[in-house]
């Protein structure tokens, strides 16, 4: 018989403590205690409300000098690059359907340096100063620093003054130097992707946190990357969410090498443990975790709003990188679909600004006659 939740791990998860041993026992409980666990804490966390943002994915250009073994989004033979103008009109329209956010990322160009990167926060903001930049992975951010020969200090304090507001905490993937250095070599070091980020929030520049899993990280490396990002908060308290991630394994290397060893993706039932696992490690330190429905698809995303999730990401309007992985989840969900996907699991829908430090009454966003560019 399976063992059931000890009273030492639930008081551990209830302090903020649980420790590795204890998550990775709580990985061999029935998944229905462990999903009940993590919608208990949820529950006194943050109670019956589950937000969302409306926002649109801008990717500025799919051009690229990494070589990320999981990337099917990179094209350098018939890629593109957009213009600032491209780039606005986006902004525009996005702004005309009630964003309050545009998450602006892209590839790694080798001719660019740290003006291409103010100058597109700088243009958004001049445009529209009332729309959240959430831009620029901390990979990103390293890049146009080492392109300036400039600190990343110094990168960040000059972001943050052309009106940078957060970014994402993206090109995280698993933070394990083993595993990066066969899925990202090219990629920061985990220590470097963590000194990147707690600069940022000493800069003033909140994040998120992302952790891609369901390749070929084992599970020790998982806890190992959520207990790394339950560190980086307890100093700085600079990440406004969390956000697991499975791995999308088509058309790329990482997904063919998996398939040739028989491994497919991640089973519904891992990727909740993996939501409920982040709650209760997280508990007390990072209250949002955020469910992604562009990679869990709709109806699972919805199911793990009962397994620790309280967040379901933002509309996007487009999503173009897990698109290109073989995600067909859409790249748009009205806030109108969103909110019924929370009220139809017994949950109170709320609209949030991208750091969650402000709720929305409930808006009519989504009811125009929506044409994406
Ligand atoms: S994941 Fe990002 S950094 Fe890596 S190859 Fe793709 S676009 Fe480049």
């Amino acid at each position: 018989m399976k063992p059931t939740i000890s009273d030492d791990i639930i008081e551990n998860a209830l302090a903020g403590k649980t420790t590795k041993e204890d998550a990775l026992s709580l990985l061999q409980v029935p998944p229905f205690e462990l999903y009940g666990l993590a919608d208990r804490l949820r529950y006194e966390s943050v109670g019956d409300i589950v937000t969302y943002v409306v926002n649109r994915n801008i990717n500025f250009t799919n051009k690229c000098i990494g070589n990320c073994w999981f990337c099917a989004f990179r094209n350098n033979s018939g890629g593109y690059v957009l213009s600032i103008e491209q780039i606005l009109a986006k902004v525009k329209e996005a702004d005309r359907l009630g964003a309050t956010e545009v998450c602006i990322q892209g590839g790694l160009l080798p001719d660019v340096d740290l003006d291409f990167y103010l100058n597109i926060i700088e243009s958004v903001k001049e445009e529209f100063p009332h729309i959240s930049t959430h831009a620029f992975s901390p990979m990103e951010v390293y890049h146009a620093a080492r392109q300036s020969d400039i600190s990343v200090d110094e990168a960040l304090v000059e972001l943050k003054r052309a009106g940078l507001g957060s970014m994402p905490g993206t090109a995280a993937e698993i933070l394990s130097d083993r595993v990066r250095g066969i899925i990202c070599p090219n990629k920061l070091k985990t220590s470097e992707w963590a000194e990147v980020i707690t600069k940022a929030h000493r800069t003033g520049i909140p994040t998120t946190a992302t952790m891609m899993y369901g390749h070929i990280e084992t599970l020790e490396e998982r806890m190992d990357h959520i207990m790394l990002i339950r560190d980086i908060q307890k100093e700085t308290g600079g990440f406004t969410e969390f956000v697991p991630l499975p791995f999308m394994p088509h058309n790329n290397r990482l997904g063919e090498e998996m398939q040739k060893a028989g491994r497919y993706i991640t089973p519904g039932t891992e990727d909740l443990q993996m939501y409920a696992l982040a709650r209760i490690i997280l508990n007390t330190h990072v209250k949002n975790i955020q469910s992604s429905w562009v990679k869990l698809g709709k109806k699972l995303s919805q199911v793990a709003l009962l397994c620790g999730a309280n967040d379901l990401g933002g509309t996007l309007m487009e999503e173009k990188i897990s698109r290109a992985a073989g995600a067909n989840n859409g790249e748009y969900m009205s806030a109108q679909e969103l909110e019924w996907f929370i009220r139809s699991s017994g949950r109170e829908p709320r609209q949030r600004n991208t750091i969650y430090s402000r709720l929305f009454d409930s808006v009519d966003v989504g009811k125009a006659n929506i044409k994406i560019s």
